[in-house]
């Protein structure tokens, strides 16, 4: 039986790699010396693409028109903002991602982060590793702590879910921002992001990125949040106006932010570096593993039940599953 063939916009851990080569035959772009050319002899023949944001290749309009067979686009991570939705659903391409396994990983990150920042703990470690401690005495009280604090969840779903039940074991009040309110859920909602951050003080952002939320915390949103306020991202850095963020957090409209994400990732803005009431972690929400392995197992999974000819696990609701 001939293999179909499958183009990865970028390079796969292993589990990945070894699985999707054993089972399809793999264009790898980044192996690739002229893309373009590549991309020009197999296209008419792929069937299936692999992607990730961590490839930095956007799999667009422009991409998708050259794979004309395409049906499936098995996707590294539950975002799928690097994918041209419209485009894919136009051209009746499936899309798959990787929820639910990766939950209780990211909500782990977002209270670390949380914590990190609220109590400047990457702070004071550093402090006490430049040997400061002796010298200088106790490291500083805190201006913040999460005793006295509001939080508003900007996105309730999985991963939101799996941050506030942690946040309530911290006692903490919750309400939340997002397009409907939710049947079942207790905490106030807000339709309205910016009355959001007025009523509270501590904002963590975990819903898409794209289009629908792009800027979306802008200077508006932080001058509500105020003095006391702390952002907290783990959602994409394109939900940030991250100038308006850089002048808050430098103009001290705000107090601090915790971000795990940026725009242009890996590549950030610079200016964050110089800032010293910002958290700045590299896009480790998910990082174990563990959990690495787990979402792997679903990229390969969603491909092989495509070469099989089978229902995908975990198609987006964007695309959902009527027949090859
Ligand atoms: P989910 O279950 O689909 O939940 C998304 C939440 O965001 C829902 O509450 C949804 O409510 C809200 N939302 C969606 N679009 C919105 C919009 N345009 N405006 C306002 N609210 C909106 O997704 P999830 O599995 O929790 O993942 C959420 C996101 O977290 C992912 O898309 C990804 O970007 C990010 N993430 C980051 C990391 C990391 O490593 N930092 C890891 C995993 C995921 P409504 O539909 O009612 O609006």
């Amino acid at each position: 039986m001939t293999k179909p063939a499958l183009l990865s916009t970028g390079p796969m851990m292993p589990l990945i790699t070894d699985q999707i080569e054993a089972a399809f035959e793999v264009h790898w772009m980044h192996k690739a010396g002229d893309v373009k050319a590549m991309i020009s002899e197999v296209g008419p023949r792929i069937e299936a693409v692999c992607t990730g944001s961590h490839t930095g290749v956007k799999t667009d309009a422009a991409l998708l028109a050259k794979l004309p067979r395409l049906k499936i686009i098995s996707n590294f991570g539950v975002g799928y903002d690097t994918i041209d939705v419209p485009a894919a659903v136009k051209q009746g391409v499936i899309i798959s991602n990787t929820p639910d396994v990766l939950n209780e990983e990211v909500a782990d990150t977002a209270l670390g982060l949380l914590l990190s920042t609220v109590r400047e703990l990457s702070k004071a470690e550093t402090y006490l590793r430049a040997g400061r401690w002796p010298v200088e005495g106790d490291y500083r009280l805190t201006p913040a702590s999460l005793r006295d604090r509001k939080v508003g969840m900007m996105g309730l779903g999985r991963i939101g879910k799996a941050i506030t039940r942690r946040l309530e074991a911290f006692g903490l009040p919750i309400s939340y921002y997002s397009r409907s309110k939710q049947a079942g859920v207790s905490y106030p909602h807000y339709a309205d992001l910016t009355a959001l951050a007025r009523d509270v003080d501590t904002l963590i952002a975990i819903l898409p990125g794209g289009p629908a939320t792009q800027n979306i915390v802008n200077a508006e949103v932080l001058k509500a949040l105020g003095p006391r306020g702390i952002f907290i991202n783990m959602a994409r850095g394109s939900i940030v106006d991250e100038a308006a963020l850089i002048a808050a957090l430098k103009n001290r409209t705000i107090l601090s932010a915790g971000l795990d994400v940026f725009q242009n990732e890996p590549k950030i803005n610079p200016e964050f570096l110089t800032l010293d009431n910002v958290t700045l972690l590299p896009h480790v929400g998910s990082a174990s593993i563990f959990t690495r392995d787990q979402m792997g197992q679903l990229v390969v999974d969603n491909l092989i039940l495509y070469r099989d000819r089978k229902p995908p696990v975990t198609p987006v609701p964007d695309t959902p599953f009527k027949g090859w």
